[in-house]
């Protein structure tokens, strides 16, 4: 039995927890709670998923499927979606949701595994000392680790392991930002439509929620900003998007009234653009002496089962070395 310390919580690193859990795992992450970008938000009486809205029915890990039927934690909805809003596209499309919104499938992965959690634990610096690997949060250290495995997106875990890995510049996988803007109204603006894609040049993608969360009072939406705009516009105004979103939607839907709650999140690793191994055909990257590795959904794609398969693979390797 190893220690492994795995370096954040999100889907990427439940998996690498899951699939190597007969070693000493202990997980850390900066934030208060497992998912990462599988992130849930309540606002009073209101709820809306503001990192990943849905599984795609196809995904092919068979792995998580197995793990998502066997807890119980996700059902299939059938939606009204637009393919395509500025031409009028509308299909009905099956999806999966987490039971208590997205934050309950990670929370539930986390609970079953009964390991050791670190959270509100963000890790700045790692080092080796006598053949073992030590973290080093703000305040705390934690030591005696065997292999260390960092599940965050790639530019901070290159950050954070720069000392012991050669990386190469022909292989950095690329990422999209995204705004997210949340709002809800007191009242239904009867649309017929649970989401969509291309709702405006600008905007890339919006859902409903109350799909997913039936007793929800308030008509909620999250919006996506596409990758484009973002990327052109990091550091607007928190109000002026949020104003500018809203005045979209209200025109492409011909809404009267005026959203009571409005928020707005800026994801600046929201999505894999190029996938590493896309351009390395590697599946990790690993440390000179095979004790640290990176992986993470931008080792194979952009979904949270990319982020599930990216930790499948690596903890592979990690048995293979472990025995
Ligand atoms: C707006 C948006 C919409 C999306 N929509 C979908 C969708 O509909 N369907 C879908 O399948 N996928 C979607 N995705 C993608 C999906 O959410 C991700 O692919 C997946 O969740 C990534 O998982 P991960 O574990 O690789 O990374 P992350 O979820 O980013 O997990 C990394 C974790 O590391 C922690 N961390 C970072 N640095 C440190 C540190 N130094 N110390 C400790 N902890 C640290 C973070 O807090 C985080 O919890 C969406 C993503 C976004 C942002």
């Amino acid at each position: 039995m190893k220690n492994i310390a795995i370096i954040g919580a999100g889907m990427t690193g439940l998996s690498l927890a899951y699939n190597l859990k007969e070693h000493n795992i202990s997980i850390f992450d900066k934030s208060w709670r497992p998912g990462g970008r599988v992130s849930t938000r309540k606002h009073g009486n209101t709820y809306f998923d503001h990192g990943a809205h849905y599984l795609s029915i196809n995904h092919h890990v068979k792995q998580l499927r197995d793990i998502l039927n066997k807890l119980n934690i996700v059902k299939e909805k059938e939606i009204i979606f637009s393919t395509d809003f500025l031409k009028n596209e509308i299909i009905k499309k099956k999806v999966l949701i987490g039971n208590n919104g997205m934050t309950s499938i990670p929370k539930k992965i986390f609970e079953d595994l009964n390991i050791n959690g670190y959270f509100n634990s963000q890790i700045i610096k790692i080092i080796k000392k006598d053949n073992k690997y030590s973290l080093f949060s703000n305040d705390e250290e934690f030591n005696n680790f065997d292999f260390v495995l960092i599940s965050i997106p790639y530019i901070q875990a290159k950050e954070l392991s720069q000392e012991f890995i050669e990386f190469n510049k022909e292989h950095e996988p690329k990422y999209d930002p995204i705004y997210t803007v949340m709002f809800s109204y007191n009242k239904s603006n009867n649309i017929n439509l649970d989401g969509g894609l291309n709702l405006h040049k600008d905007i890339s993608f919006f859902m409903k929620q109350n799909f997913k969360f039936p007793n929800l009072n308030e008509e909620c939406w999250v919006v996506n900003l596409t990758s484009e705009y973002t990327e052109n516009n990091l550091n607007i105004d928190k109000e002026q998007l949020e104003e500018k979103v809203i005045k979209i939607f209200e025109n492409s839907f011909e809404i009267s009234q005026r959203p009571i709650f409005r928020n707005s999140h800026r994801w600046l690793y929201a999505q894999t653009k190029i996938t590493y191994n896309s351009i390395s055909k590697k599946n990790w990257i690993g440390s000179k002496d095979s004790r640290i590795f990176l992986s993470g959904d931008w080792v194979t794609g952009r979904s949270l089962s990319d982020a599930w398969y990216s930790g499948e693979k690596l903890s592979y390797y990690i048995k293979l070395l472990s025995i």
